[in-house]
């Protein structure tokens, strides 16, 4: 069962100004819905994501039946319309329930992120309605889950150098080349993948395929063995004479990049979300140690060092969680929010880096080792400064942005 209880009750323009005016990120700020929605995040990661989070990182498992339980409590598609099979709520709903669950396991914090920004959000956004009813609908449940296919080993950050390439081939696309980095690559059922259909264009020459999974020509790499959300896979596409019918091309011929940078925008959110969690995570875990703690007779949270570490850590926390909802606050009201949601991933992916690094610190000798969950918040906060745009692309964007505003060159 949906959980469809969950409407936006609040107007969101009454919600922003409710949170914006206070200038503070409390949960009394927001809506009943949102509120109501965080509780049940909270409780589920509490109860189902927690208990088996260390497990899923130290043997690499995809948690397969918390994912399909996400599904079943609508979070696989929380801004997919309800007559797509999904939850129908806004932006902000989707940022504070990615925090939430990642708050819990950063592995299924991912694997949401991608469902529900770089699969569904295109689709959603550019498919025809037989796309949706046949690559939305099915990936709403949990069951089925999607990926984005942008990376390539020669092209990361310049994702418009795209040399996977598509040829017409009667009423098919034939694909080749190799695409990396793809979260979900193992498990996911279906990929939106980018690709050149005429390389003399450069990144106007990008189009958008939807690709099922499995199919003839479609090759998996080996699964990577990463620093940290080990829960979730990764691996590359390895296309080779790839057919699939033409009717899978996602919005025009050579909008492909447009399509992925919108897409980037948006998942941006996400990920920032992600990284509140984790970053959440670790303040809990470094205040909770501190209180309990005895160094020279007392708890470390009497020391004023320790005092100004948290003092810094809810800071950056609490700050990034602001501009995080401000993006998505932006985005739900239809308002440009490139540069806002780069700059939440930024502040939140650094945020994650600095609390968990923190978190550590407070710990000690206990933050070093794998009985506590301080190293593991950490090796899982670096991947939000690199996936979806680096920071350093973060703050290319955001320049980009800002020198265009002002009118200055
Ligand atoms: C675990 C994981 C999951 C991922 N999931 C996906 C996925 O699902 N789909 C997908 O398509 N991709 C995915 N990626 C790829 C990810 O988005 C890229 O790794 C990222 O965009 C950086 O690209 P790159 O690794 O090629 O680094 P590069 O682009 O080679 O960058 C290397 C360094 O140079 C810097 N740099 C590059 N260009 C500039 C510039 N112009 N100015 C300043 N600095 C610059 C970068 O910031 C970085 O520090 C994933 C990556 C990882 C590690």
């Amino acid at each position: 069962m949906k959980m469809s209880i969950f409407k936006i009750s609040t107007p969101v323009n009454k919600l922003a100004a409710c949170f914006l005016n206070r200038g503070i990120a409390s949960l009394s700020a927001l809506s009943e819905t949102h509120q109501m929605l965080q509780k049940t995040c909270r409780d589920f990661a509490e109860g189902e994501l927690k208990p088996i989070a260390a497990k899923v990182d130290r043997e690499h498992l995809y948690p397969r039946e918390q994912i399909k339980k996400m599904g079943e409590l609508g979070l696989m598609a929380i801004t997919t319309p309800e007559d797509l099979g999904g939850t129908g709520l806004d932006y902000l709903a989707y940022s504070i329930a990615m925090e939430e669950i990642s708050r819990g396991c950063a592995s299924a914090g991912v694997i949401m992120s991608v469902n529900n920004s770089l699969y569904l959000g295109p689709i959603l956004h550019w498919g025809t309605p037989k796309q949706k009813e046949t690559f939305v609908t099915p990936f709403t449940t949990g069951e089925k889950v999607g990926c984005f296919a942008l990376s390539e080993p020669g092209n990361g950050s310049d994702a418009g150098a795209a040399s996977t390439t598509a040829k017409e081939d009667g009423s098919h696309f034939v694909l080749n080349g190799t695409k990396c980095w793809i979260t979900n690559g193992f498990e996911s059922e279906a990929s939106v993948v980018f690709v050149s259909t005429d390389r003399n264009l450069k990144n106007k020459g990008i189009s958008t395929i939807i690709v099922p999974k499995p199919i003839e020509g479609l090759e998996l790499g080996k699964k990577e063995d990463k620093l940290g959300i080990r829960g979730s896979s990764t691996c590359n596409l390895i296309f080779d004479g790839c057919r699939v019918p033409k009717e899978n091309i996602l919005g025009e011929p050579g909008f492909g990049f447009k399509i992925a940078m919108m897409t980037l925008d948006a998942g941006r959110i996400g990920i920032a979300s992600q990284a509140l969690g984790i970053a959440q995570a670790s303040l809990e875990v470094a205040a909770e140690y501190a209180s309990k703690r005895l160094a020279f007779g007392k708890p470390l949270t009497k020391l004023q060092t320790i005092q100004n570490k948290l003092a810094d850590m809810a800071l950056q926390l609490e700050s990034a969680r602001l501009l995080t909802w401000r993006a998505a606050w932006l985005k739900d009201n239809k308002k440009p929010y490139t540069k806002e949601a780069a700059m939440a991933k930024l502040a939140a992916s650094e945020a994650a880096t600095f609390l968990s690094h923190q978190c550590i610190q407070i710990l000690g000798g206990m933050g070093y080792v794998s009985d506590m969950p301080a190293e593991r918040h950490y090796r899982d906060a670096r991947i939000t400064e690199i996936y979806e745009g680096t920071s350093e692309i973060q703050r290319l964007v955001i320049a980009g942005n800002l020198i265009k505003e002002m009118g200055i060159n």
